[in-house]
């Protein structure tokens, strides 16, 4: 589905005649093209408060891609990088006109009492009007449910920061917030990489919690999946067709999986990403031990499986049959359950094995004439929150990405205006594309993801829903 105001409004006649109308412009956001550098190219800024524990891994990190960076004037990140290879110069405050930030890390996990918030004032005043268009802010912090009582008030006030200077900094550029546990620090590569390069093009406003996990696997960037098998249901088309191509651009081998309906498409699909189709409807009884015994068969068992499978039937609680209300829990939560069940009682899980499933905003916010799919979609997020500790014990992580308006065949079949609301409200005033929840996805899907457990990140634009 093209969204034609967007092409429109970037276009040189459109760009005028909107500005000069005064209507809100939306950005072109940069994407991940295969083969580009680590993080979004330009200048880098690092910072921390006193106290701060992850600076210097996160200088290692950026050190290891050639990055240099910028330190504003005494800021205690000088010290904190001083081992790390990095080539830093200083950054004054009075003196910065014309500087655009592209990347901006801040090691907020010494802010320890409501008086230390004061850093992020500190910080961020100077620079906030210099990030550049597509820019990416990534805050780091300590999951606060791990400290004392002042020092957890002072990191959960981090959220509402992160979520406002979301909405603040326009222009496509993004800001996440990462909680990083004791002894989590070595975890933070994978989700780094993610928020500070533009395969986050659509995700805003997130906080992301990383734990200390036992699986710090090595991994080759350029192709992080190769050696692994995925399972993508509903593979046939949409975000679930933008997903396995994902996932097999990062090396993995991709079992497609939808409807004998969709057969075509899913051959279409498994062939250009050089996978494997399996028809089947994930709602059929014997569905998950088949799938559990054609995943062992073929390949000795899974990596990684994705929920992508999901339907709509909407209609006003008052006007929803029974069997509307079943036909959709069933696809989108039940048979999910199902499969997870039948993947461990077969042993077709291994080792540092993710689970990865698609919920939706609306099961954040709820929508009119959505119970039944809202009901499915948090139900999902239950799922997620509710298994994730007992997986971790079996070496096996679970999360969740939650899409908001994407252009996708679901979202065009939505009445004109509902559509057009959809798209417009959020920091990006525009829909995602099915490749921003594929690349959320192949994120989770990273060997080097470990620590990452029980999340559900939206892919949304920061959407102005149930924020
Ligand atoms: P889509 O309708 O284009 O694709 C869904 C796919 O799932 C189809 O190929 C369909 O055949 C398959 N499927 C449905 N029932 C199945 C079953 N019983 N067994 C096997 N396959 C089955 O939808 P999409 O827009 O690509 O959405 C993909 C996922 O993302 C869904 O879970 C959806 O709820 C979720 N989502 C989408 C949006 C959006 O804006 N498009 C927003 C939030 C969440």
């Amino acid at each position: 589905m093209n969204d034609h105001y967007l092409a429109f409004a970037n276009s040189a006649l459109g760009r005028a005649l909107v500005e000069g109308l005064g209507l809100p412009r939306p950005p072109v956001l940069e994407r991940y093209t295969a083969g580009q550098p680590a993080f979004s190219v330009g200048d880098c800024l690092i910072g921390m408060t006193a106290g701060g524990r992850l600076c210097e891994q996160a200088g290692h990190i950026l050190a290891a891609q050639n990055q240099s960076v910028w330190i504003l004037d005494q800021d205690p990140a000088r010290t904190a990088i001083s081992a790390c290879e990095l080539q830093a110069q200083t950054l004054h405050t009075e003196s910065m006109e014309g500087t655009r930030l592209k990347t901006v890390v801040f090691d907020a996990s010494g802010i320890a009492t409501s008086a230390d918030l004061q850093e992020l004032h500190r910080f961020f005043h100077p620079i906030i009007r210099q990030i550049a268009e597509c820019g990416r802010i990534v805050i780091l912090g300590h999951i606060p449910e791990q400290l004392d009582s002042a020092a957890r008030t002072a990191q959960r006030a981090l959220e509402g920061f992160t979520r406002s200077l979301g909405k603040e900094i326009r222009k496509g550029a993004t800001a996440q917030l990462i909680y990083v546990g004791n002894g989590a620090e070595k975890q933070m590569e994978s989700s780094l990489r993610f928020f500070l390069s533009p395969k986050s093009a659509y995700v805003s406003g997130q906080v992301v919690r990383i734990y200390a996990s036992n699986h710090l696997a090595a991994v080759d960037w350029r192709t992080p999946l190769a050696g692994k098998v995925a399972l993508v249901t509903g593979a046939s088309r949409g975000i679930g067709a933008a997903i396995a191509h994902t996932l097999a651009r990062d090396g993995a081998h991709v079992i497609c999986l939808d409807v004998p309906q969709a057969e075509k498409e899913l051959r279409a699909v498994a062939e250009a990403v050089q996978g494997s189709a399996m028809m089947l409807n994930i709602c059929d009884a014997k569905a998950p031990q088949q799938i559990a015994a054609q995943v062992m068969s073929q390949h000795q068992g899974l990596d990684i499986i994705v929920h992508n499978a999901g339907i709509t039937r909407d209609k006003t609680l008052g006007r929803m049959n029974r069997d509307l209300w079943n036909m959709v829990i069933d696809v989108n939560l039940a048979s999910e359950e199902r499969i997870n069940d039948a993947l461990l009682a077969a042993g077709a899980l291994r080792h540092n094995a993710r689970i990865i499933c698609v919920s939706s905003i609306s099961g954040i916010a709820g929508n009119l004439g959505q119970t039944n799919y809202a009901t499915s979609k948090a139900g999902v997020i239950g799922m997620v929150q509710s298994h994730a500790q007992a997986y971790a014990e079996q070496g096996i992580t679970i999360n969740a990405v939650a899409p908001g308006f994407i252009e996708t065949a679901m979202t065009a079949a939505i009445p004109f205006a509902i559509r057009e609301a959809g798209r417009r409200m959020n920091s990006m005033s525009q829909g995602g594309l099915p490749v921003d929840v594929a690349e959320a996805i192949a994120w989770f899907a990273n060997p080097a993801s470990g620590g990452l457990q029980g999340n559900v990140v939206r892919v949304c634009g920061q959407s102005l829903l149930g924020a």
